[in-house]
């Protein structure tokens, strides 16, 4: 990645430690997403190799997910999919339990969100050990769709989510690595 891009992204990153439990580092972007010309940065890197590869939705993972994954839809005139904690849709679901990094939950999609074939790409803010967008993946695939990719501002690669997707076929693009967890 271009250094200059590295460079700024990791310094409109916030680390907080031992949060949500001790030992973890929490890579916050919310100062990231409040700094306007890092924001759009990291939303042109991440937009830059789906330019003119026809992808029909974009598929965020609650919560951060969203709000990168709707400025990514916007600028590739994609639709835009959320993949939701459990309870939250009203509609007619399918539904994954998944491990995260601290802890266990369940993630759904509506089941008529997306139409076999669709080509989509997989957002998240951070890929730590890809317990979550593996089983995004899954729901993804579940309901027909082409996962062209998974992409995601922060990569934690010792914790080997990266290593995880590739393994599923999915190719991971990441815009800044910090080492450790
Ligand atoms: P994982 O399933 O282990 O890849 O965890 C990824 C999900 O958990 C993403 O939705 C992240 O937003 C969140 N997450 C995991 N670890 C961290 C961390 N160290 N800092 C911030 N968010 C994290």
């Amino acid at each position: 990645m271009e250094e200059n891009l590295t460079r700024e992204l990791d310094a409109a990153i916030r680390a907080i430690p031992d949060y949500p439990k001790p030992g973890i580092v929490f890579r916050d972007i919310t100062t990231l997403l409040g700094n306007p010309r890092a924001f759009r940065r990291a939303v042109d890197a991440l937009v830059h190799p789906y330019i003119g590869t026809n992808l029909a939705q974009i598929a965020g993972i609650e919560a951060r997910g969203f709000i990168l994954g709707g400025a990514i839809a916007h600028q590739l005139t994609a639709g835009f999919v959320p993949i939701r904690k459990k309870g939250k849709l009203p509609g007619k679901k399918v539904n994954i339990a998944y491990s995260l990094e601290y802890g266990v939950d369940e993630m759904e999609m509506h089941s008529d969100a997306l139409q076999p074939g669709d080509r989509v790409l997989l957002v998240d803010d951070l890929i730590a050990t890809g317990g979550t967008a593996e089983a995004a993946v899954k729901l993804l695939r579940e309901l027909g769709a082409e996962v062209v990719a998974a992409c995601f501002v922060i990569d934690l690669p010792d914790l080997g989510g990266r290593a995880k997707l590739e393994a599923m076929d999915v190719p991971v693009r990441t815009l800044i690595s910090f080492d450790g967890d």
